[in-house]
């Protein structure tokens, strides 16, 4: 990741990227986020929900009977501080190591970590056209970041049955109904002006 973006996380989230200026050999982090800028968001909304998450514990049952909920006691934690170890790219998707958590935070990290498979690594492209090679070289990319257009295969093309619905979706023709912000639609930005582009 770019040198400025990666001290912008860093510096956004330092309970989490506390390990960031150890010496190489105490912390993997030592070497900073080792994915492309295409992953920033990814990371930026991992590192949010998960920090404010820990921040925040949630209400409690009042004792009252009444049912309703109280802010809870001065000091309670919802879970140990995460602690990033290694972030970084593996077999094309995203691998964010850590200590502390729980199963929420596991949960949080699992969905970024998949994710990670349909946005272009370089240039967080995310659309029916983001893929990866088949072989060689294991990569997250759109087609236009794609290390070996021959053997690049699109997530689409490793989904048969979703590929049938697009296809359907293109024969009934582009969507006529102008959005009200002038934007393209989501069909037309998937099948219209994407192919003049290429
Ligand atoms: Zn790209």
């Amino acid at each position: 990741m770019h040198q400025l973006l990666d001290e912008y996380l860093c510096k956004k989230y330092p309970k989490i990227f506390v390990e960031r200026n150890m010496p190489p050999g105490a912390s993997c982090m030592h070497w900073g986020l080792a994915i492309n800028d295409g992953w920033y968001y990814l990371i930026d909304n991992l590192c949010h929900n998960i920090q404010s998450y820990i921040d925040n514990p949630p209400w409690v049952l009042k004792n009252d009977g009444s049912g309703l909920y109280e802010p809870p006691p001065e000091g309670t934690t919802t879970c140990e501080q995460v602690v990033a170890k290694q972030v970084k790219e593996k077999f094309s998707g995203l691998r964010f190591y850590y200590t502390g958590g729980d199963k929420y935070v596991k949960g949080l990290v699992d969905g970024a970590q998949r994710l990670s498979h349909y946005i272009c690594e370089d240039c967080g492209e995310m659309n029916w056209f983001v893929g990866r090679n088949d072989g060689g070289w294991i990569k997250t990319t759109c087609k236009k970041h794609a290390r070996d257009l021959n053997v690049f295969k699109t997530n689409v093309d490793y989904e048969p049955e979703l590929a049938e619905v697009l296809k359907k979706i293109k024969e009934e023709g582009p969507v006529k109904k102008k959005p009200l912000t002038g934007n393209l639609t989501l069909f037309e930005a998937m099948f219209g002006k994407y192919e003049e582009d290429s």
